[in-house]
């Protein structure tokens, strides 16, 4: 079976051929720890977990590298602003290291929480800033880069094609964005020539520097993914991933830089997970005010909950968040832990159904990784004509992919007692329909005392468009 998803570089879905068979060198950008993630930010990780998990399902081998920008990533793209972490650490009263740390752990504290498995290398961009010189002086003595003004720059004339992922409509529009946008720094002999390393000459009060052979500074912010991809999987790499705002410009440098230094292809196919917005637009950091895992994990939703919603969707379509969209997730995934509670795990396993649901559901996520087909055919199992004990396996076996752990909940639920207790089901159910008909009448003081009568019991109650659903407190 073919394993096919769109790569950026081609513009199209393709079949997926790694450099060694059965083998996958892959490597995802990391976060800029100067702050929270967003949901946004993690939905561009449950994706990407998604299609590892997909791709071992398939019977590959996956090696993961990542690393943390912890320097070098100014408020700009465009090498323009002050750094980030500079200003998170101004904003709260602590050094650089201190946020770098902080927001390291929270980062993976919600990575963690909606199912994701850590990458297998991890590193933080300050690890490595010998070899980060290394590279800047590698391209200074084959003629790519440039000193001016105490910066290194990258000269992007000396490239055939600059704008590598980009149809030649998309280029013109760059070509302009980039002449009108982009604050003018005199030094650049191009508009589209980025920074390799930082001096004074650029920023008086940076908290973090170090010694090289253009003076004391710092990296810039692209350096860092080449690098650390070729320290741990060496000139070749099979799969990069990101989100959509990392193509221009930071993956566009990525491969100039990476392929001006090897002198050679550097990567076969990229991974693009669109974003998450929300009413006003792009849900983004440096708006101040977003959403996280733990917020919404305190607002009493379950993190698992939220990769569910991601995973309804498709990657590469925007997915617009809104508390009624996650509630609708709620009442779905309690529907399913529900029904899954309900299986009775004896008998055989009828090995021959299996293979064949399994079969479909790799087919689902080896076509353009088709998440939302995949929970269709979860569904498909639960309605078979087949018995509790092959259902049981087949989830288990989903789940190595959708990570939702459904059979956990649904233990969790049955210890609780709710899918045997059908008293207080009856219960349950006869007060959320009394509940409605208060409100019907407009007598919301009876229909709030019907609701903390329910909760007196441990249940709580929710609104969803799709009716009333409960959870156990
Ligand atoms: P950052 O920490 O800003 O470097 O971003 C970490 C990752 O999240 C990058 O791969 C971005 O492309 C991605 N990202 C940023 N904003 C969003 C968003 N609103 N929705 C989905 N992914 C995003
Ligand atoms: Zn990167």
């Amino acid at each position: 079976m073919s394993f096919t998803f769109y790569n950026t570089l081609s513009r199209q879905v393709e079949e997926f051929k790694p450099r060694e068979e059965g083998k996958v060198a892959m490597y995802t950008c990391g976060p800029t720890v100067y702050h929270f993630a967003h949901i946004g930010n993690i939905r561009t990780y449950i994706m990407q977990d998604a299609l590892i998990k997909s791709l071992e399902y398939a019977g590959y081998n996956v090696k993961r590298v990542m690393n943390i920008t912890d320097v070098g990533h100014l408020s700009s793209d465009a090498d323009t602003g002050e750094d980030k972490m500079v200003a998170g650490a101004k904003r709260e009263h602590k050094t650089v290291m201190e946020i770098a740390k902080f927001y390291t752990d929270a980062f993976f504290s919600d990575f963690d929480a909606v199912g994701n498995k850590r990458p297998d290398v991890v590193e933080p961009a300050t690890n490595c800033i010998p070899e980060f010189i290394h590279m800047v002086e590698v391209l200074l003595e084959k003629g790519y880069a440039y000193v001016a003004g105490g910066n290194v720059y990258f000269d992007t004339s000396k490239l055939e094609d600059y704008y590598i992922f980009s149809s030649s409509v998309e280029k013109e529009a760059l070509e302009v964005g980039v002449r009108d946008d982009v604050e003018e720094d005199t030094n650049k002999k191009n508009k589209t020539d980025f920074v390799l390393w930082f001096t004074k000459s650029k920023f008086e009060d940076q908290a973090l520097k170090w010694d090289s052979p253009w003076g004391v500074g710092y990296p810039g912010w692209h350096i860092e993914c080449s690098c650390i991809s070729m320290k741990h999987l060496g000139e070749y790499m099979d799969i990069h991933c990101g989100g959509v705002d990392n193509i221009f410009p930071h993956h566009t440098n990525e491969v100039a830089q990476s392929e001006a230094y090897l002198g050679h292809k550097w990567c076969n196919y990229w991974f693009h997970s669109n974003h998450l917005n929300d009413q006003s637009g792009k849900m983004s950091k440096s708006k101040g005010a977003f959403l996280t895992v733990s917020l919404l994990k305190e607002k009493g939703y379950d993190p698992l909950v939220y990769r569910f919603f991601c995973l309804q969707s498709h990657y590469r379509k925007p997915l617009v968040f809104s508390y009624e969209n996650l509630d609708n997730a709620v009442a779905a995934y309690n529907k399913l832990v529900k029904r899954v509670s309900e299986l009775k795990a004896d008998g055989a396993v009828d090995e021959a159904q299996k293979k064949d649901y399994e079969a479909k559901f790799c087919e689902a996520v080896s076509n353009d990784l088709n998440t939302s087909m995949a929970i269709t055919i979860l569904y498909d199992v639960l309605k078979a004509d087949v018995n509790d004990a092959t259902k049981i396996a087949l989830i288990e076996s989903f789940d190595r992919v959708l990570s939702l752990d459904l059979i956990g909940h649904a233990k969790a639920l049955v210890e609780a007692g709710t899918s045997v207790d059908a008293e207080l089901e009856a219960f349950i159910n006869d007060a959320i329909a009394r509940r409605a008909q208060a409100k019907k009448e407009k007598d919301f003081a009876t229909a709030d005392a019907i609701r903390d009568e329910l909760l007196a019991k441990g249940v709580e109650i929710k609104d969803t468009r799709e009716g009333v659903v409960w959870k156990l407190v």
